[in-house]
């Protein structure tokens, strides 16, 4: 399928999700009138970008504190930069406004919807990072989020005027009137009204050359995702999203208490380890706050 026949379908099945004639033209005259604050890289570059670290509950995750190296998981986000365009990958667990950077890490403390708390430490908001790359929220063309809890939703509304590539089953729950579980919907209320991809296919090719590919992988979610990248340098990496939250979890094959689909889980993990094996991609695991912390943040990127 031609680049052209594929956006005209964006539009399309944007036009079917949101109140489409003013806004979306409205949206279209921005995004062609303003110019991109960085240039277009002539290959793929892939941005970590450091949204803090987290404190959890182990039995949440049916482990012991004698089987992982530490309770703390890392809730990086990610931006893929193409010679086609950008892509934002999850966006962190507490929006930038409701936090103060003070130069040192700044210890936040949470409630959720359900009333459990979360104790976070956080370094840097997500949109001074993006801008020390040389991006504002309006150059970025795409946003995919792996899935709608509030650890990686919550500056989702800054995006909100990139197209969101979501699956149909997801973006259902989200805006549904009984919420599934923990989530934040006023993080990421304004994408009820982004032009919206309704993504169909198991494989998602972003930019149309296999090198950015969403992957369907559900049972954490009903549409859960990760997102394989195809990097000249560094080489094949998928990021897991929440296919796994520990690296020990890998092989002792333990699903959280709160997965949606308790089966599907496992199911997506034997499909995503045939696809590792097979591609000999490297699974980096978002959660993992040893993997996280030991990779070049931006404004350096991958590529
Ligand atoms: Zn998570």
């Amino acid at each position: 399928m031609g680049h052209r026949k594929r956006i005209a379908l964006s539009i399309v099945a944007a036009c079917v999700l949101a109140s489409c004639g003013q806004e979306q033209a409205a949206q279209q005259g921005t995004s062609s009138a303003t110019k991109a604050s960085a240039p277009a890289p002539s290959s793929l570059r892939l941005y970590v970008f450091d949204c803090g670290t987290m404190q959890t509950d182990l039995s949440r995750f049916r482990l012991e504190a004698s089987e992982v190296a530490t309770n703390v998981l890392a809730t990086p986000c990610f931006m893929v930069a193409h010679p086609r365009g950008t892509l934002m990958w999850d966006v962190g667990a507490v929006p930038d406004q409701d936090w103060m950077p003070t130069g040192s890490p700044v210890a936040h403390h949470l409630t959720l919807p359900d009333q459990s708390t979360r104790d976070l430490m956080l370094n840097k908001p997500l949109l001074s990072q993006l801008a020390e790359a040389g991006y504002r929220p309006e150059d970025i063309n795409y946003l995919a989020l792996s899935h709608y809890h509030w650890d990686h939703v919550a500056n989702a509304n800054a995006f909100a005027s990139a197209t969101w590539l979501v699956r149909a089953n997801e973006r259902e729950a989200m805006f549904a009137e009984k919420l599934p579980g923990t989530v934040t919907p006023k993080m990421y209320s304004a994408l009820k009204n982004s032009r919206t991809t309704i993504v169909n296919e198991d494989e998602h090719d972003v930019f149309g050359d296999g090198t950015v590919v969403l992957m369907n992988a559900p049972g954490h979610t009903p549409g859960h995702q990760t997102l394989y990248l195809k990097l000249a340098q560094t080489g094949d990496v998928m990021l897991s999203g929440d296919l796994y939250h520990f690296t020990e979890a890998r092989a002792l094959k333990r699903v959280p208490t709160f997965d949606y689909d308790q089966t599907q889980t496992p199911a997506s993990r034997e499909k995503a380890e045939a696809f590792l094996a097979t591609s000999g991609a490297k699974l980096w695991i978002q959660h993992d706050s040893a993997l996280i912390a030991s990779l070049k943040k931006a404004p350096e990127y991958y590529e």
